[in-house]
């Protein structure tokens, strides 16, 4: 029997799929809104190259990449830095995110995936209780799956039937908006910290980095409410105060962009229609990170569709991808959304606090996007009790840190009892309690 497998969206882990699935023999189709030549942002990524592996491709060629430098963290007095320390063989790469789209699609064009772009989705075609297709600028398109992969404020999840119960946009504090643009490097300074990293800078509930490159200077700035280009140029000045390397001419980017930063979506296959990437949130909640998910993840589905002998793709048979992503990485990813709950919670004299105090230290703040679970951001060290100590001085914040164990133990009970089975009462009931977590 010919099936028919459509992707909306050129995401990373869409496509990363499709050529798993192409590979078997599947009939893949990927309808983007770009063209060819204008994939994804005039930016560099960084991303755990082992994830490449999952999708069946080897170390991207020597020149498409260099090992990302480590960050120093500061809170927002700026008084006390937090020095990274990554070990050499779990260095992630930094590489340009079209390179990253060339050496996917390269990839998947090879094993037979048929790529249509400059379209653009609209929304999903639904009969009963099934997706049947996708409606694009140019017309209907039927098939029998349609894989997510249009990001985080996807067309498709968003206009899914309410009553799917697929959670249609992410909530308040759930998503960050960034600003993103290479400056001209200004001569004669050397800058003290070469990947800076500011938490609350100005006080405001975010984040902004200014990474020193050897063409130019890298800056982003992301915030949990939107902003304009008139505060982004504000913001970009406060930081030129301290950061004399960042110029002011644009030389690349300067776009404004959103990451979801919450936890995976709940509910993220129906009958005829399977989420992957931003599209079912699974970044990194507290970094943003999800190209290496989405590969992880693009492994799973395309082994749950290749499996699917009956060509059936429905909620039932895409089940086992939903589950396996939880216990392979969404029971993971998920109490890190808390923790990033905490962070959109803490005041910045909390936040100053903990950095003077050495509650947090380099061994926390050794974040990489090889980090998907609680206790690679948290760890077990010697000196926690004097760390703890020195936390319990501010009832505040021990309030505020209670109340994240709490949650915590919460989500990581309801992720372990994910049901092993598709029952739709029993995925809406789990679905349920695990949404009332981060409500
Ligand atoms: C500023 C910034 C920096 C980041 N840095 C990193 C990093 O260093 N490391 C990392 O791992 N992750 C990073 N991320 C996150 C990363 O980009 C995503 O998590 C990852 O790409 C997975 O998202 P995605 O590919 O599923 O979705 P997206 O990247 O959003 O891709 C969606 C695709 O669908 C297409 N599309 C959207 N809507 C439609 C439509 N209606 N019709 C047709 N096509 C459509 C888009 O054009 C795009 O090609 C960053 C994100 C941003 C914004």
């Amino acid at each position: 029997m010919s099936t028919k497998i459509v992707v909306a969206g050129g995401g990373h882990g869409g496509i990363a799929a499709a050529a798993l699935m192409a590979k078997a023999g599947l009939d893949v189709t990927v309808y983007e809104k770009n063209s060819a030549n204008n994939m994804g942002y005039d930016w560099t990524d960084i991303f755990a190259p082992d994830a490449l592996e999952c999708i069946g491709l080897d170390m991207p060629d020597d020149d498409l990449f260099e090992y990302k430098t480590d960050m120093t963290f500061y809170s927002t007095n700026e008084k006390t830095p937090i020095y990274q320390d990554v070990p050499i063989d779990e260095r992630e790469i930094k590489m340009e995110r079209s390179d990253i789209y060339k050496v996917i699609i390269d990839h998947a064009v090879s094993c037979g995936v048929k790529f249509e772009y400059n379209y653009i989705v609209e929304g999903p075609i639904t009969e009963g209780t099934r997706v049947v297709g996708i409606k694009t600028d140019k017309g209907d398109v039927y098939a029998d799956l349609v894989i997510d992969a249009c990001g985080c404020e996807s067309a498709v999840r968003r206009n899914l039937p309410k009553n799917w119960r697929v959670q249609k946009s992410p909530r308040q504090n759930e998503k960050f908006y960034v600003y993103r643009a290479f400056y001209n490097k200004v001569d004669g300074f050397t800058a003290d910290d070469k990947y800076k990293v500011c938490l609350l800078p100005e006080g405001k509930t975010g984040i902004g980095w200014v990474a020193s490159e050897d063409e130019y200077t890298d800056l982003l700035i992301g915030r949990f409410i939107p902003f304009d280009l008139k505060e982004a140029q504000r913001t970009a000045d406060v930081f030129r105060k301290n950061n004399p390397t960042l110029g002011t001419e644009i030389v690349r980017g300067g776009q404004f962009v959103q990451i979801p930063v919450r936890q995976p979506l709940s509910i993220m296959v129906c009958d005829g229609y399977a989420a992957i990437g931003d599209s079912a949130f699974m970044t990194v909640p507290i970094i943003g990170s999800g190209i290496a998910n989405s590969f992880k993840a693009a492994k799973i589905l395309a082994e749950t569709v290749i499996g699917d002998t009956a060509h059936e793709y429905s909620a039932k048979t895409l089940w086992d991808y939903q589950y396996r992503f939880y216990k392979e990485l969404g029971a993971g990813l998920a109490p890190l959304a808390v923790v990033k709950l905490l962070l959109t919670q803490l005041t910045p004299e909390q936040l100053d606090y903990i950095f003077d105090n050495g509650i947090l230290t380099s061994k926390e703040m050794t974040i990489t996007a090889k980090s998907t679970g609680l206790w690679d951001f948290f760890h077990l060290s010697p000196d926690l009790p004097k760390r703890g100590l020195a936390a319990i001085k501010d009832k505040e914040l021990v309030k505020e840190l209670l109340w994240v164990v709490k949650k915590i133990a919460l989500v990581v009970t309801t992720c372990a009892r994910i049901p092993k089975k598709y029952d739709r009462a029993a995925v809406l009931g789990w679905a349920w309690k695990y949404d009332q977590i981060f409500r």
